[in-house]
């Protein structure tokens, strides 16, 4: 690639990655927003009653990490509150069978709330936030005690608790409806781009990637919250497994638009094998995780985050290997693919727990995909730049060679083989021409053998000029004679090719002359051309006999004399 078009990529690449590698932080902000609740649980065990969790204090563990307990069924419980007025519970959709929530007020009422997988689904704001609002009392809110049953417990009992007001949810749920909104509308134009460039030029990894885009867009659209508002009574724990399921696609397309971008080199062998084995694992772990209801939901869960480990890792030997094999499009695919690459290893390192959950961590996939969305669609803009380009040398090759079999190399004339092929079968009456230098074995001994090519390269100009005003077809026939062939209608002017070939500057002034022979009739076919061909090279045998350097045939002989 010449040094321009590396610089000029790498400043459209550092343009297309500017704006996402920040957007996690914007989107972080819009969409964790209210003022944090700190969370205690306590598991629930046998014969726990409501007013005893309410009071036992002893029984909460504040301190641990939530998923150092496991699966199973929980109680949280707030620190102490103080909220007035309208105000919502938001926190992280997770994997919970069923959500109940008393509210404590100041002046010992208590409300209690019950959510199913329905019911929760129906609370999820955009973010995939589930939002609670509380009821407005005269008093503030001084506790929340929730019951959870059936958490999976993958990344914590209760997570991203947040007091929220509505004003706050509002503008949360704009500003994500915004940022999502802009993925799919990019999700969706190079869908539709990608697709049409696939219907006109069939190459698999236009397809691969629209594959991807859908992959995407459907993890977008669920991981979002968007379907949720979409489809209210898909409970949300099905939402959480569409979740698993169109990730998993994501990633295993995103290794098969690897496979078909890169040159087939480039995966023969054991990184065919590799990548095979990752796709699978990939696929695998997701659609096990998505049956998976209870305890092994963690187990499944881990394996989850260890394929898309190796689907991470895997980016490495496919660079290497495309390091190794030469490939054309080894710079561009580790620009495009860097960032996602990066955030998926950060999100690995999450779902592994070294990192704790956050808002920004769960949203990065959406981030990392745009930007990865984008620098493809450059990378597949180059590439296809490169295959054009190889197309066009490939047919400007064929092209040459279709012309050096059809022509005669010293004069660039047709040859006989070309010349009979586009001869025969006209149809009309044609004026067939027949052009033999005069004694030319005496040019070439006084000029050389190179002087009387040289003689014959003049002569074929003379006669392609002359043969242009009667759009015929000119050939050299063989050694030192030519053909001509016109329409009857519009013949050869042949006294002007015996006079142009007599006034041409020949190499040592030498004077050289030709003989014509001249026949007209039809050439529909073999029989028709054979019968022409005789009648002119009688009357070029007759011209030679009546001395050279003149015409004989059909309408010569007046001429030639
Ligand atoms: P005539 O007037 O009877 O046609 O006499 P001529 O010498 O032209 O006839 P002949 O057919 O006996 O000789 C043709 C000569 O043309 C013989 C050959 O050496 C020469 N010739 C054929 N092909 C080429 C070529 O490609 N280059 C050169 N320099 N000479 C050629
Ligand atoms: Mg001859
Ligand atoms: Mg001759």
């Amino acid at each position: 690639m010449p040094g321009w078009v590396k610089q000029c990529l790498m400043w459209l690449v550092a343009c297309a990655v500017a704006p996402w590698a920040l957007a996690p932080s914007a989107s972080a902000d819009i969409g964790v927003v209210g003022s944090p609740v700190s969370v205690c649980i306590a598991p629930v065990r046998a014969g726990d009653t409501l007013a005893a969790m309410l009071r036992a204090r002893d029984r909460f563990d504040c301190t641990s990490d939530q998923k150092s307990f496991g699966s199973g069924d929980y109680w949280a419980r707030s620190e102490p509150l103080s909220a007035q007025g309208p105000v919502s519970l938001r926190m992280a959709s997770l994997w919970q069978q069923q959500v109940t929530l008393w509210t404590v007020y100041a002046d010992g009422v208590v409300t209690k709330r019950s959510f199913d997988g329905k019911a929760l689904a129906r609370t999820i704001q955009f973010g995939a936030i589930v939002e609670m609002p509380l009821a407005t009392r005269a008093a503030p809110v001084s506790r929340l005690l929730w019951r959870i049953d059936g958490a999976a417990n993958v990344r914590g009992v209760l997570v991203g608790a947040r007091l929220a007001s509505p004003q706050e949810s509002a503008t949360s749920n704009l500003a994500m409806a915004a940022s999502y909104g802009g993925f799919a509308g990019l999700c969706l134009a190079m869908f539709v781009y990608n697709l049409a460039l696939w219907s006109a030029q069939r190459h698999s990894f236009q397809i691969v990637y629209c594959a991807m885009l859908l992959s995407l867009g459907g993890y977008a659209f669920s991981s979002s919250g968007a379907l949720a508002w979409v489809w209210p009574d898909l409970p949300n724990n099905y939402r959480l497994r569409i979740n698993y399921l169109t990730l998993a696609a994501s990633g295993a397309c995103a290794i098969a638009f690897a496979r078909t971008f890169f040159e087939p080199r480039v995966f023969s062998g054991w990184l065919n094998h590799l990548t095979n084995l990752v796709i699978a694992m990939v696929l695998g772990s997701a659609i096990l995780l998505a049956l998976a209801t209870g305890w092994e939901k963690v187990l499944l869960d881990r394996l989850y985050a260890f394929s898309f480990l190796l689907l991470t890792l895997t980016s490495i030997p496919v660079l290497w290997q495309a390091w190794r094999r030469r490939s054309d499009y080894l710079w561009l695919f580790a620009c495009a693919w860097a960032l996602p690459i990066l955030l998926a290893a950060i999100r690995t390192a999450g779902n592994f727990g070294l990192l704790s959950w956050s808002f920004l961590l769960d949203n990065s996939t959406l981030a990392a995909m745009a930007a990865e969305a984008l620098l493809s669609s450059l990378a597949i803009a180059y590439r296809t730049r490169l295959l054009a380009r190889e197309r066009d040398e490939a047919r400007e090759q064929e092209h040459a060679a279709r012309w050096l079999a059809d022509h005669d190399p010293l004069t660039g004339l047709l040859n006989r083989r070309a010349f009979l092929r586009e001869a025969i079968g006209r149809s009309g009456d044609h004026q067939l021409v027949l052009v033999d230098m005069d004694h030319f074995k005496s040019v070439n001994q006084a000029l050389g053998h190179d002087g009387g090519d040289e003689v014959l390269r003049l002569v074929s100009r003379v006669l392609a000029r002359v043969g242009a005003q009667s759009d015929a077809l000119v050939a050299r026939l063989g050694g030192e004679e030519f053909a001509l062939l016109a329409f009857a209608d519009a013949p050869i002017a042949v006294e002007l090719v015996l006079h142009a070939i007599r006034a041409e500057r020949m190499p040592s002034d030498r004077h050289v002359t030709a003989s014509l022979g001249i026949a007209t009739g039809p050439i529909y076919d073999e029989a028709g051309w054979q019968q022409l061909y005789r009648t002119a090279d009688q009357a070029l045998f007759a011209a030679k006999a009546a001395g050279r350097d003149r015409a004989r045939g059909t309408g010569a002989v007046a001429l030639a004399a």
